[in-house]
């Protein structure tokens, strides 16, 4: 079967190495084998996202020599999608309203650590119903969590291939009781990818290694949305001369500045250790 994959960066800034190897790793995949590449903005994050670092991301791949088949989604426009998923799992009895600010939870005592950081340690899991609705009348802010045992009880075990680590099971409770949406961000990236990389075709999702323990959620709200389980291939991440992955925040260079510094497209490609 001819591959579709993915690249599906965040427009809250501009791309950087990282990202490139990350593109040029889902593009070469589908063309060297006749599959097709896809193009996907996340940008539900409507205050960090802007319109000019999603101009950007087209331009800068367009630099590089990639192209993308189809229509780019992009995930602001199918915010309805996400809340339809939301009210499937509300009807499975999965999701449950969590009123902890994320100091609080950070400040818990008994807060246990992921992959992540502090993993939700469940305060507000096991809510009579009748607070719950008592406090969301009231205006209190509150986020919808997935209840992940419980969830997990509903599936039974369940696997997926991951390219270099083959058949694998999945443990979600790694990140605890994820968020899948907010009061200012009605989804979450979990539940947006998840539902995409299904909507779009996608066969193989290929990302970075520190998104291999989101992967772990991502195969159980397949299993919960009846959603088909793609293949993944988790990269190793790009660091800088320091051993720091990269990252906009510790100042990576932008393919813009590369190529405004008169940087080939060839010659970054080699710098993100994708020569081929
Ligand atoms: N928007 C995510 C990021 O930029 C993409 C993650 C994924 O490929 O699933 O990190």
């Amino acid at each position: 079967m001819q591959p579709v994959t993915r690249f599906a960066p965040s427009p809250t800034g501009y791309l950087h190495l990282g990202h490139a190897y990350s593109a040029l790793d889902a593009w070469s995949r589908a063309r060297s084998a006749g599959g097709r590449f896809l193009l996907r903005i996340e940008d539900i994050d409507r205050t960090r996202c802007r319109p000019e670092y999603e101009a950007a991301v087209l331009e800068d791949l367009s630099w590089l020599g990639l192209d993308w088949d189809g229509k780019v989604r992009r995930q602001s426009d199918h915010f309805d999608d996400y809340r339809e998923a939301l009210a499937h799992l509300q009807a499975m009895d999965v999701i449950y309203p969590c009123f902890c600010s994320r100091k609080d939870i950070a400040a818990a005592q008994s807060a246990p650590h992921g992959p992540d950081g502090p993993v939700y340690p469940g305060a507000c899991r096991d809510l009579p119903k009748e607070i719950a609705a008592k406090k969301q009348a009231s205006g209190i802010p509150f986020a919808l969590r997935l209840d992940v045992a419980k969830a997990r009880a509903l599936c039974g075990p369940l696997y997926f291939d991951e390219e270099s680590l083959g058949t694998i099971a999945a443990v979600p409770e790694q990140l605890g009781d994820i968020v899948l949406a907010r009061r200012e961000t009605p989804c979450s990236y979990h539940l947006c990818v998840t539902i995409d990389d299904a909507l779009q075709g996608v066969t193989l999702v290929t990302r970075a290694e520190d998104l291999l323990p989101a992967t772990h959620i991502h195969r159980l709200l397949q299993a919960l949305l009846g959603l088909p389980a793609p293949n993944y291939a988790h990269h190793k991440l790009l660091k800088d001369a320091h051993g720091q992955r990269l990252a906009k925040r510790a100042g990576a260079p932008s393919l813009r500045s590369l190529r405004q510094s008169g940087v080939s497209p060839a010659e970054t490609r080699i710098m993100a250790g994708f020569p081929g």
